[in-house]
């Protein structure tokens, strides 16, 4: 069930975003060749702690989990495509590694989620082909929140999921049919705010005018999680770490919104 959240809920939910942008601003900077993968685990908990908040992530267990993630960070690297774990086995970073940075932050008990991949060293480091994977994934992104701050025009009965998830396929068909990139299988964004994974599931494709209607105060992260090749994953040993099955890469960008009585509003922004 869709919980939709209270204007001091959205308040709140706003300055946990604007801290949460800050971290990811500054994991980025900080992640360079020669980096360890502790060293961004344990940068993610100063700022967070810095800043007056509690990581989401560390101690969470999701649906179907057998133990609690170990992690304020989510770190993913080349052909992890989810929910890597940064500080069990240390991992250096090197030139051209793509890297998801995926962190949720409680603030006032109100929960924002974001990503950002990144090219270690810049993404002059990776071929065409590499920044076309990254761009699919922002543009999916931003044609998903383009939706919602227009729902009043396009959707006037109101935005459903399936309205997103063919707003993303949409924009994404023509990476696909270009480069041959495919939607990890099964994933996809979700409902927070009051806890790190709520209902609705947000799909990364889909049919218009299907699913649950986003009535104003819903609070959704729109994460459209791109394979370079196959869309099959498969579960590490580690029991967290998501990977793609034919080893190649995978990238994604995420943001926390809100709908509003007027469209949207990305909560997860630097003001
Ligand atoms: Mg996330
Ligand atoms: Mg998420």
């Amino acid at each position: 069930m869709i919980q939709p959240k209270t204007q001091q809920d959205i308040e709140t939910l706003r300055h946990a975003g604007e801290i949460l942008a800050g971290v990811l601003t500054a994991l980025k900077e900080a992640s360079v060749a020669g980096v360890s993968s502790v060293d961004l685990e344990n940068l993610t908990r100063k700022l967070i702690a810095e800043a007056g908040a509690v990581p989401a992530f560390l101690g969470y267990t999701p649906h179907g989990a057998d133990r609690p993630f170990p992690a304020a960070l989510c770190f993913s690297v080349n052909d992890a495509v989810v929910h890597g774990i940064p500080n069990e086995t240390p991992y250096i970073l090197k030139e051209g590694d793509f890297v998801v940075l995926d962190t949720g932050l409680s603030y006032n008990g109100r929960i924002v989620d974001s990503a950002i991949t990144i090219v270690v060293g810049g993404e002059d480091k990776t071929d065409e082909k590499g920044r076309k994977l990254l761009e699919s994934s922002r543009k999916s992104l931003e044609a998903a929140i383009f939706a919602c701050e227009n729902w009043k025009k396009d959707f006037p009965q109101g935005i459903k999921t399936g309205d997103i998830g063919h707003a993303i396929e949409e924009t994404f068909s023509y990476y696909k049919k270009t480069y041959g990139f495919n939607m990890a299988e099964y994933l996809g964004g979700h409902g927070v705010g009051f806890s790190v994974h709520e209902d609705p599931f947000i799909p990364n494709f889909g049919k218009a005018g299907q699913g649950p209607v986003l009535v104003p105060g819903t609070v959704i992260a729109i994460e459209p999680i791109v394979n370079e090749k196959s869309e099959k994953i498969y579960l590490d040993k580690d029991g967290y770490t998501i990977r793609t099955k034919d080893g190649k890469k995978s990238v994604h960008f995420e943001h926390t919104i809100v709908i509003t009585e007027e469209g949207a509003e990305v909560l997860t922004v630097n003001r």
